[in-house]
């Protein structure tokens, strides 16, 4: 079996070669690494390996593991790249460096007024909803740029840069080709989009940062 490191390492070598493919930057791209379903046992060693940025979707399972492993690497950045629901805001804002997953005006208030209360200053991205399913999170495509705008003039968030997930039968591009565009119009910079199964493409159509867990850490 072929180890997280490795596995890292091999990922981290891919999106070099695509950000050369692609004539972007050399670094241009930063790896989130998906820790989700995994212990602190199984992350340590790719903290070791030198990774810093990583994701988790569910806030109580990231309390569970990532407080301890903080303090031990306090230069680790933990995004939220799952739903989050408004009674747990408070909670996703102490532990959480970036939230990727604002999608809905609730949530937009309710981070806003933690955000102020306990003084921290995150980095905000809005989940746009590419495929408009039904059973996905994030908002329709038509209704993210003046979201965005919402989010920034009522809210007072400083909003960072879109995300999505695109729908899992069909092909990416156009999927990460539409969040560059709403993006563009909506005066943000960083794309968060490209899974294990689709990072290389990602980083072709300007991803920023993309969220790889399996191919690194193995399947769940
Ligand atoms: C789980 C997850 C990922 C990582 O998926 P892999 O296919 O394992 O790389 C990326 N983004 C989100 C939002 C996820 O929930």
């Amino acid at each position: 079996m072929t180890s997280a490191v490795e596995q890292l390492h091999a990922v981290q070598v891919r999106i070099a070669n695509a950000e050369r493919e692609a004539e972007r930057k050399p670094g241009a791209v930063t790896l989130v690494a998906v820790s989700k379903t995994f212990d602190a046992e199984h992350i340590r060693p790719v903290i070791e390996a030198g990774q810093r940025v990583f994701g988790e979707n569910r806030v109580q399972e990231a309390q569970g593991k990532w407080p301890g492993l903080k303090a031990a690497f306090p230069d680790i950045e933990l995004h939220l790249i799952g739903p989050l629901q408004s009674n747990k805001a408070k909670e996703a804002v102490a532990l959480f460096d970036v939230i990727e997953t604002i999608d809905r005006e609730k949530i937009a208030a309710e981070l806003a007024k933690e955000i102020a209360k306990q003084g921290r200053s995150l980095r905000l991205y809005v989940q746009v909803n590419t495929g408009s399913e039904p059973q996905k999170a994030g908002i329709e495509p038509r209704e993210a740029v003046a979201f965005v705008q919402r989010c920034r003039d009522v809210h007072g968030l400083a909003i960072e840069g879109l995300m999505c997930i695109p729908p899992a039968e069909e092909n990416p591009g156009p999927h990460f080709a539409l969040l560059e565009k709403l993006a563009r119009e909506a005066g943000v910079e960083k794309l968060s989009m490209g899974m294990s199964g689709d990072y290389e493409t990602a980083v072709a159509f300007g991803a920023t940062s993309v969220r790889v867990g399996s191919a690194i850490f193995g399947s769940r």
